[in-house]
């Protein structure tokens, strides 16, 4: 059922026992919004505590508190009043979902989800879920120390390129700039998100290698094999490099991440490619969205050059 973002804040001050998740793959705003809801509701006196299951990238690794993250363990239960769920629809979270029946709260930003049976407050016009977070403190009366400032900002730096995208509005701009009154260095976050490992900067050049155009320079893609991505971590930020193609509007980097498993990652500048995401599986928002292909690298890129092809008709 979609509520209001007061009905979300009615249910979390009625809840004692929070456990707070957010999606595999997580990034800067599933680990930033996640760190910032338990303090926040620890700061409100509530038994709050995260559950990721998956592991977190090391740039990731510098968030305050982020050593208090578990991941749960086999046959492993969780005693909660509430399951908040943040920046994906509850299908995302992994083994999460056996840790507790209690009731499901997500809040999300992604236009992609139709979570059904669940209590939803979904707003895409959000930038990310650490803005929602932020209105969401607002509303309960928390008050944002400087470790809750950087955790949020986090968020919104990763899922607006730094305040590039089109996603960034005036409002993301005025919450960063109070996140920054509350305490934030926007510099240490730059600086510790944007650091790769020499082995990273490698994957780059080996993507960047593996480049291909198609459709007359509209989409350019990049694959990265299942022996060459496992000699690293991250390819975050690996895609933006040729998103930049004057001539491109789908930019596409295909990661096999274990034999047979392949991970998508698109950009557009017009296409809807959360459209394209979700009928291969995946989903995201307009111009940045994803899917897992479960198939060989070969036949992933032929499927997805197709339904890229089929999104530019649409
Ligand atoms: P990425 O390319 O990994 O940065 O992802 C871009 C956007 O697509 C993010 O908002 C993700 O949440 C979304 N996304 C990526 N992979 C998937 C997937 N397998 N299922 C649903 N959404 C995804
Ligand atoms: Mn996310
Ligand atoms: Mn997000």
């Amino acid at each position: 059922m979609l509520i209001t973002l007061t009905d979300a804040a009615t249910k979390i001050r009625a809840a004692n026992k929070i456990l707070i998740t957010a999606h595999i793959q997580p990034d800067g705003d599933a680990i930033g919004s996640t760190l910032a809801a338990m303090m926040i509701l620890r700061s409100l006196g509530k038994n709050a505590q995260v559950f990721i299951d998956d592991t977190v990238r090391r740039n990731l690794q510098v968030l305050p508190h982020f050593e208090e993250i578990r991941r749960p363990v086999d046959g492993e239960t969780f005693d909660a009043d509430l399951l908040l769920i943040l920046d994906t629809s509850p299908d995302r979270i992994g083994n999460v979902s056996k840790l507790t029946d209690a009731p499901i709260l997500n809040v999300d930003h992604h236009v992609t989800n139709t979570s059904e049976g669940v209590d939803l407050y979904d707003e895409p016009k959000a930038a990310a879920t650490c803005e929602i977070i932020y209105k969401l403190a607002r509303e309960l009366g928390a008050k944002i120390t400087p470790d809750i400032a950087t955790c949020l900002y986090a968020g919104l730096a990763t899922d607006t390129g730094f305040f590039q995208f089109s996603n960034t509005q005036a409002d993301t701009l005025a919450i960063a700039a109070e996140l920054i009154r509350c305490g934030v260095s926007p510099n240490f976050i730059s600086e510790q998100f944007e650091m790769k490992t020499l082995a990273e900067v490698r994957g780059l050049a080996a993507a960047l290698n593996s480049l291909k155009i198609f459709y007359d320079g509209k989409v350019a893609g990049m694959t990265l094999d299942h022996a060459t991505a496992k000699k690293f971590d991250s390819t975050e930020g690996f895609i933006d490099e040729i998103r930049v193609i004057d001539t491109v509007d789908v930019a596409f980097l295909i990661t096999e991440k274990a034999p047979n498993v392949c991970r998508v990652s698109m950009r557009s500048k017009g296409v809807n490619v959360s459209k394209i995401a979700a009928e291969l599986g995946g989903g995201g928002h307009i111009r940045a969205a994803g899917c897992t292909l479960k198939m060989p690298l070969a036949d992933a890129e032929k499927i997805l050059i197709e339904a890229i092809g089929s999104g530019f008709a649409n």
